[in-house]
């Protein structure tokens, strides 16, 4: 992003630049799809000020039942490019003196940080079955029952503890 003609602008100017991307590769190890949303560049008397609101999608493998599944992300962020180190914020960010601006580690960062730590291709995923390996939101195998009397134990000695 070339945001350089901003600097002579006046306090409070800002532009817009929208984003619109179908598959973006972050490296060393984020792989985004359908990044869309706003980075808007407001001149301060410290420096640029980075407003950055998108969305994307992230591909990734159910902790279930293993299957391909696709997470939306979304962050909203507001980082300030400071004109020198005595005036930039906590994160020491500073405005390169060509005025070309990476927000790629930056995005990087802040999606990282939303990434699931379990995703789940549907909330209530049944998982595959222990025994053979069946997809049991495809059909029922014959162990099915296994993990109802699993819960049913559960429950069980969780009444146990509450009398105790
Ligand atoms: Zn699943
Ligand atoms: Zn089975």
């Amino acid at each position: 992003l070339n945001v350089g003609f901003l600097i002579n602008q006046a306090i409070g100017y800002s532009r817009d630049f929208p984003f619109d991307i179908a598959q973006i590769h972050i490296p060393p190890d984020l792989d985004l799809l359908s990044l869309t949303g706003t980075a808007r560049f407001t001149r301060t008397p410290q420096g640029l000020l980075a407003q950055i609101k998108m969305q994307a999608h992230v591909e990734s493998e159910c902790v279930r039942c293993l299957n391909h599944t696709v997470s939306p992300l979304v962050v909203d962020f507001s980082e300030l490019y400071a004109f020198s180190k005595k005036t930039a914020s906590e994160t020491g960010l500073l405005l390169p003196e060509n005025g070309y601006i990476l927000l790629e580690p930056l995005l990087r960062e802040y999606m990282l940080l939303e990434l699931p730590i379990n995703p789940l291709c549907r909330p209530n995923c049944q998982g595959l079955c222990p025994v053979c390996g069946a997809d049991l939101n495809e059909h029922a195998c014959e162990h099915n029952e296994q993990p109802i009397d699993d819960r049913l134990a559960v429950l069980k000695s969780l009444k146990r503890e509450s009398k105790e």
